[in-house]
């Protein structure tokens, strides 16, 4: 079982479809089923009518999915009661520090400890045993406090089904519920992939560093683990993160320059190392040569020139 998971954050681009593409991919071509899942959480980033555009371009891509459609907003009380389960375990406590205050106790610039990417500054443990609940730290300092995840291990060693064994750094105590009340990411996934009994969680891998995270989740609400997948990012030819340098790569722009489905799954075929060639295609025609092992293990690079 297999899951695509879009933020409704902004409208679909070349990275998004690349992942999608080999997600789909990778389940349908064991037979397995795919679900799809809106994590739509992040609040204020949340753009109206993108969870709508999302499927459309989905769509239109030629990719599918069973089931009904999983809508993270829907779903508050579900983070809340394993959140509360996490505190009356003693592994969740309050915690009022802004972001600007966790950066300046860090005591040394966050290391870059997946090799990845930047991850946010390490919390030093400033809340940990402070306060007995959400309400005395509100007390106690007229602020809402969050919930941190409390993090004893500093590896969270696990075999990556793309890049096999990964140390799994993990570094300070993380956030699972933010201070308005709602889900973090890294618990909503866990709590959305158990609930969905996926068992494969592809995606690309800036999202490495928060896999220990999710595993440590996991293991303290006694859930079953999946296999991740992280698949090199896609990134600017010029070797950076896809950007608005790289011009437009949303899928909206493709299309509307007369780009057909077929050209852009051509594209990010050969683009991924599926193909040899670039020949318009389907997702459904590369599935019986589907090879998760023919894809390089470097960044896969890539703008609109290409394709307009
Ligand atoms: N919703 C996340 C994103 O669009 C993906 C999360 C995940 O795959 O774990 O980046």
């Amino acid at each position: 079982m297999g899951r695509l998971a879009p933020s409704p954050t902004g409208v679909l681009h070349l990275g998004n479809a690349r992942t999608f593409l080999l997600a789909w991919l990778s389940v349908r071509s064991l037979g397995g089923t795919l679900l799809l899942r809106i994590e739509d959480i992040d609040g204020p980033r949340v753009k109206a009518g993108a969870t709508e555009q999302a499927i459309e371009d989905l769509r239109w891509l030629g990719l599918d999915w069973q089931g009904e459609v999983f809508v993270q907003s829907s779903r508050r009380m579900l983070y809340r009661a394993a959140t509360q389960r996490l505190v009356d375990l003693g592994l969740a406590y309050p915690c009022i520090c802004t972001r600007k205050e966790v950066d300046e106790a860090a005591s040394a610039p966050h290391a870059d400890i997946s090799g990845v990417g930047s991850d946010g500054p390490i919390y030093p443990g400033t809340c940990r045993g402070r306060f007995t609940s959400l309400d005395d730290a509100k007390q106690q300092t007229g602020r809402e406090a969050a919930l941190r995840f409390r993090v004893d291990a500093s590896e969270v060693p696990f075999v990556d089904g793309f890049r096999g064994a990964q140390i799994g750094a993990i570094a300070g105590d993380f956030v699972i519920q933010k201070r308005d009340g709602g889900p973090a990411y890294q618990l909503a996934v866990v709590i959305d992939d158990a609930a969905q009994a996926v068992s494969e969680v592809m995606r690309a891998d800036d999202l490495l560093p928060s896999t220990p995270r999710q595993l440590l989740l996991y293991r303290a609400l006694g859930l079953p683990e999946p296999m991740f997948v992280h698949v090199p990012l896609l990134i600017g030819k010029d070797g950076l993160r896809l950007a608005k340098r790289h011009g437009d790569t949303s899928l909206r722009h493709f299309r509307e320059r007369g780009v057909s489905a077929g050209d852009l799954v051509g594209y990010l075929a050969k683009l991924c190392g599926l193909r040899d060639s670039q020949i318009a295609c389907t997702p459904q025609d590369l599935l019986a040569e589907f090879d998760l092992r023919k894809l390089s293990v470097s960044a896969m690079r890539g703008d609109d020139h290409e394709l307009l």
